[in-house]
């Protein structure tokens, strides 16, 4: 396939992960990408879509529970001059596995001069509709 070819399909490419992270209520692991139907796009160019998301800032990357890497739309990020800072915390359901952002932040006390600017926090358990399933 031609070079401009390739190109013209990882930006429709990007453009359609982008919607799918923006418009879920939970965060969207690699895994849940392939899958979806609607993306004819391999696990390569997935992945890499992801990470340059991530490098310019539009989403985060959460270690679940499982041990999975989940991607989530960037809302409500801590922004400084220099920083874009993700000190909120995550839950993860036992059940359904669904990773979502909580509103709560996290803010412990470090050592002098250290800068946090990264808090990948996941709290465990069940979510609401699991519980009310059960
Ligand atoms: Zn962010
Ligand atoms: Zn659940
Ligand atoms: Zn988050």
């Amino acid at each position: 396939m031609p070079p401009d070819m390739l190109k013209k399909r990882e930006t429709s490419g990007k453009r359609q992960v982008m919607q799918l992270l923006e418009h879920s209520q939970i965060a969207l692991s690699q895994d849940m990408l392939e899958k979806n139907p609607e993306l004819k796009i391999d696990r390569v160019t997935i992945y890499r879509i992801l990470r340059s998301f991530e490098e310019d800032g539009k989403v985060h990357r959460i270690m679940g529970n499982d041990g999975k890497a989940y991607y989530a739309y960037c809302r409500n990020c801590a922004e400084t001059h220099a920083h874009h800072l993700h000190f909120h915390m995550h839950f993860q359901c036992r059940i359904c596995h669904n990773v979502e952002c909580l509103q709560a932040e996290v803010n412990l006390p470090v050592p002098e001069n250290y800068q946090v600017d990264d808090a990948n926090m996941v709290l465990g358990g069940i979510c609401a509709s699991c519980k009310n399933a059960g």
